[in-house]
């Protein structure tokens, strides 16, 4: 196993529903590549998606989303999970603070991560933070991930990469390496 793909909060409240996103559309076909081809050669998929209970501090920031249990916190259909797939629910911004995550990795005897789903500069940015911190090797696939705006977007991008040293590729150069 060389890698883990981390599916972020790719759910229907994020993509279609509260906190919606159009500029989310458009990287759901470079996820669903990304994490079948992940499959094929034997690399995990990770999904992390929120399951917010009622008084987490986000939910003063952002208004209720991805409630535990409710329609809005389940992966969009797009993104079929499959049997050989785990499932991480998180209650903050990071896929690892209080989440089995990094126990799982250990287990696996992965040290590398992919970066997807959303948002570049907000959950995918806190989720990097703490891979780094734990010494995990950082990839960021460009355009497997979004944010509310452009500006948005390159910033996170860039922060990501100067930062937390992570490498910023496409999925296509992901793939053939
Ligand atoms: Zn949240």
């Amino acid at each position: 196993m060389k890698y883990a793909v981390l599916v972020i909060d790719m759910n229907k409240d994020f993509v279609t529903g509260k906190l919606k996103c159009e500029r989310a559309l458009k990287i759901i076909p470079n996820i669903d590549k990304l994490i079948k081809n992940s499959r094929k050669q034997g690399n995990l998929v990770i999904f992390a998606s929120d399951a917010h209970m009622k008084d987490d501090p986000e939910l003063r920031v952002w208004g209720e989303h991805g409630m535990a249990g409710s329609e809005g916190a389940d992966v969009i259909p797009e993104l079929k999970i499959e049997e050989s797939d785990y499932i991480i629910e998180k209650r903050t911004y990071s896929a690892f603070y209080k989440t089995g995550l990094n126990k799982l990795l250990e287990d696996k005897g992965v040290n590398k991560v992919i970066i997807t789903g959303l948002h570049t500069n907000i959950c995918d940015r806190h989720t990097a933070a703490d891979a780094f911190f734990r010494g995990y090797k950082i990839i960021v696939a460009k355009d497997c991930v979004e944010a509310f705006s452009d500006k948005d977007q390159e910033e996170g991008l860039d922060y990501l990469k100067k930062v937390y040293g992570a490498k910023i590729k496409s999925v296509d150069e992901i793939i053939s390496n």
